[in-house]
């Protein structure tokens, strides 16, 4: 199954359960919300889960593109992402718990055709304020499902006041002997979805009150999904990404973990720049800059002489495309290429300021405050020249 008929699974199962299709927002969040990117599915529908009536009803399901700069130091690893897709099912006040339960199993076993055998779930083990999720408990173990109890993983927030609640994760075995141990003790158990029961809102005296609306959140990760689904190794070897790995590779045959750099930067600017940003010194610009950057960084490592202006259309196109984004081909090229010229040129000014540099020894916090408010150069890029000029 690829990525586009995984969507449509996905979205026929729930609107035959009654829920409207709502289709994705832009990863930049409505105007006056302080957050920097969409990071889940749920962020866009905030002001209906805080009890505003939907226009579409009370069932709703959708797939939101989403960006973690929390997760960018993990990028490389077999299952993260920068930019990346979640499919989401909500219930704004209508069914509870145990149904988005039982319909998470019947959709991944019989609709997707995992196999019951490598599933396990986990569930909110109960702290001072709030107890053990057993009925959620109780229905994982009726369909036959391992369950691990924790305490800090199965609890959701949005930060630390503002709605919450327990939640219950459902892990897939990655791993080519049986099944072991459990998502706790064993990082082969790869979590797929989250059922978050968001019944709560905490104040900021630490106290929580029931809502009048609870709902049900859930998100489940699209290219892990596929990824499973296609029997690959990596979110990486699946169909989505594809075009931008083998581009990558004929272009600049770097290693692996450089490939998967490059595939996920080049990919998140490019969906980032269809979303209407520039790369900046702050703000969501830097976001964007620093993935640019840093893509730059690993191109360069080897051979200064590569640049984006190799990239095909192709691969930007399919980008933009796949993510409904109406943005001209070439502005994205444009952008990407400029910011390829500043940077290639503050290295240039960087290596000089930096190799006439006085004093011995790596520079103190002063300098760098020094270095980047007078000439510009960030710390992390001088720390970086640094060895090359020694
Ligand atoms: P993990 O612990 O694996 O980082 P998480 O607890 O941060 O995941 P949630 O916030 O519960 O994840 O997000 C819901 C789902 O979105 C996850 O179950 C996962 O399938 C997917 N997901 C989360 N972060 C990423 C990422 N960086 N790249 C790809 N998929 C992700
Ligand atoms: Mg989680």
């Amino acid at each position: 199954m690829n990525t586009l008929q995984t969507i449509q699974t996905f979205i026929d199962f729930f609107r035959e359960r009654g829920h409207q299709f709502i289709p994705a927002s832009s990863l930049v969040p409505a105007a006056g919300d302080p957050v920097l990117f969409t990071t889940s599915g749920m962020h866009p529908l905030t002001p209906y889960l805080e009890g505003r009536p939907h226009p579409l009803g009370r069932r709703l399901v959708g797939v939101q593109r989403c960006l973690r700069t929390t997760d960018l130091d993990e990028v490389g690893d077999t299952w993260h992402l920068t930019v990346f897709e979640m499919l989401g099912s909500w219930s704004l006040g209508d069914y509870a718990g145990p149904q988005s339960l039982r319909w998470g199993y019947e959709l991944i076993c019989d609709g997707f055709g995992i196999s019951p055998d490598r599933l396990h779930a986990t569930v909110f083990g109960g702290d001072e304020q709030v107890g053990a999720d057993t009925e959620l408990a109780d229905i994982w173990g009726e369909l036959g499902i391992p369950v691990e109890l924790t305490r800090e993983e199965n609890w959701w927030s949005n930060g630390p006041t503002g709605l919450c609640g327990p939640d219950s994760e459902l892990f897939v075995w990655t791993g080519s002997s049986p099944p072991q141990g459990t998502p706790g003790s064993d990082q082969r158990w790869l979590e797929l979805w989250n059922h978050v029961m968001m019944r709560y809102r905490r104040h900021g005296d630490g106290s929580l009150e029931r809502l009048a609306q609870p709902n049900v959140d859930t998100g489940m990760g699209l290219e892990r999904l596929v990824t499973v689904l296609q029997a690959r190794d990596s979110v990486f070897d699946c169909d989505v990404f594809e075009p931008w790995v083998s581009t990558v590779r004929e272009l600049w045959s770097p290693d692996e973990q450089t490939v998967r750099l490059l595939t996920d930067h080049l990919r998140s600017g490019t969906v980032i720049i269809g979303d209407g940003i520039r790369p900046s010194n702050t703000g969501r610009g830097y976001v964007l800059r620093r993935l640019i950057r840093r893509a730059l960084t690993a191109l360069w490592r080897d051979d200064p002489s590569r640049t984006l202006s190799d990239l095909p259309a192709g691969v930007t196109e399919q980008t933009l495309g796949h993510f409904g984004q109406g943005t001209e081909l070439g502005h994205v090229r444009q952008v990407l290429q400029d910011e390829e010229r500043r940077f290639a040129e503050l290295l240039v000014r960087g290596r000089k300021i930096v190799s006439q540099r006085r004093s011995a020894g790596p520079p103190d916090e002063e300098e760098l405050r020094y270095l980047h408010q007078t000439h510009g150069l960030p710390p992390e890029l001088v720390t970086a020249l640094m060895p090359e000029v020694q």
